[in-house]
């Protein structure tokens, strides 16, 4: 999601005159994907969000890519009998799909794309990052030079950890600040009628300290019998609540619990939408803190969950990472024309993040 974003808003804001390469570890058929078991996440992003790439590159998503719109989304208390808005009309995305939307994209805008191709350091020379080394799919060694390299490489990025140059950016997350979290897409029938646990028109969220201790539970419609279901948890809060309940439930077992204890989810199985084949169920980590305090260096950016974007109230991360990457697209290539990618050429995407969103 950020590296596609940011490399479109780099070729839309350098006039093509910037050579943009995104190296992708996937195949070119499953782009962003995260993991084997699929894009994992909730898949909800707000109206705004999404338009803010609209307002800045002029891209404008629409069917299938966003595959169902919704009003807002409700905060439940462990009783259902209190209740947040979050205002704000969202859609849920199909990620899957979005992220080939994205590279076609970005071709429009003149980005090269290398697929199949894991990136695994940065390459530095005279205190600054001038390009990546790493591997194909058949083991053979890669290196790209570039005057400067962006990290989108999500939640469990070794660029940033071992970024091999001085820097303020902040290497490691502490355990704590990442949480477990998994989902399953899910068709059902209707069972009984209480918007509290299921409404085609609001995501829903359960904050519940027995259900997803330090964490929160979610119900996100995609459609009036389809669902994207799922729950968070760090690891010492589950452990916390198994030692209080006796218990010794994992992330996988208090997912399958949820789902069964939800009394307007009946026959629930694993979505049969041909695009959401290979995308049906799976766990994955976010991070939920502040993000990085700086994300800049000599010749080097970081965004989205490499740069521990997510909220820490919800680990909604795309927002952040649309807002960051049409901020960063026009710092690079800026800072490019200029000639300057320092840490101080590079600046400015720490304050206006900081001033946008980040706040
Ligand atoms: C279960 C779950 C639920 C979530 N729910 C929501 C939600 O409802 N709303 C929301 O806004 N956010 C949600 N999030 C967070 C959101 O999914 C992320 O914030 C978002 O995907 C971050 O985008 P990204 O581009 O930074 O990283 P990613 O989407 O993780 O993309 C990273 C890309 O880099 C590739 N890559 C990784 N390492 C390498 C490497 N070494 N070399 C080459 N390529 C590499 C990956 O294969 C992938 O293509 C959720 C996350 C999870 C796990």
């Amino acid at each position: 999601m950020s590296g596609l974003l940011t490399a479109a808003a780099v070729g839309y804001h350098s006039k093509q005159n910037a050579r943009v390469l995104v190296i992708d570890r996937n195949s070119e058929l499953e782009p962003g994907k995260k993991t084997n078991a699929g894009w994992i996440c909730g898949d909800a992003a707000s109206k705004k969000s999404i338009g803010f790439i609209e307002k800045n590159i002029q891209i404008k998503y629409g069917s299938p890519e966003l595959e169902h719109p919704v009003k807002g989304i409700w905060v439940y208390s462990p009783d259902h009998k209190t209740k947040v808005l979050f205002e704000g009309e969202g859609y849920l995305l199909n990620r899957k799909l979005m992220p080939k939307r994205q590279v076609k994209d970005a071709k429009k805008l003149g980005v090269e794309f290398k697929f199949g191709i894991t990136a695994e350091k940065l390459v530095a020379e005279d205190g600054y990052i001038r390009g990546v080394a790493g591997r194909d799919v058949e083991g053979k060694p890669f290196k790209a030079t570039a005057k400067m390299v962006v990290d989108s490489s999500g939640s469990s990025s070794v660029l940033r950890k071992f970024n091999p140059i001085d820097s303020y950016i902040e290497r490691e997350i502490d355990i704590e600040d990442m949480e477990a979290t998994g989902r399953s897409l899910l068709e059902f029938d209707q069972g009984k009628e209480d918007e509290t646990y299921f409404t085609p028109e609001y995501c829903l969220i359960h904050l519940d300290q027995d259900i997803a201790p330090a964490g929160y539970a979610w119900v996100f419609p995609k459609g009036k019998n389809k669902v994207n279901i799922g729950l968070g948890v760090s690891k010492p809060g589950l452990d916390r609540r198994n030692s209080r309940l006796k218990k010794s439930d994992n992330l996988s077992s208090l997912i399958d619990q949820y789902i069964k204890e939800n009394p307007s989810i009946k026959n629930a199985r694993l979505s049969t939408n041909p695009d959401d084949k290979g995308n049906e169920k799976g766990n994955w980590q976010v991070p939920v803190r502040r993000q990085n305090d700086c994300m800049v260096c000599n010749g080097f950016a970081i965004i989205g969950d490499a740069a521990f974007m997510p909220r820490p109230l919800d680990a909604g991360g795309m927002g952040p990472a649309m807002y960051a990457s049409m901020i960063l697209g026009k710092v690079v290539a800026r800072a490019i024309e200029a000639n300057d990618v320092s840490q101080e050429g590079l600046w400015a995407y720490n304050s206006e993040y900081m001033q946008t969103h980040g706040y």
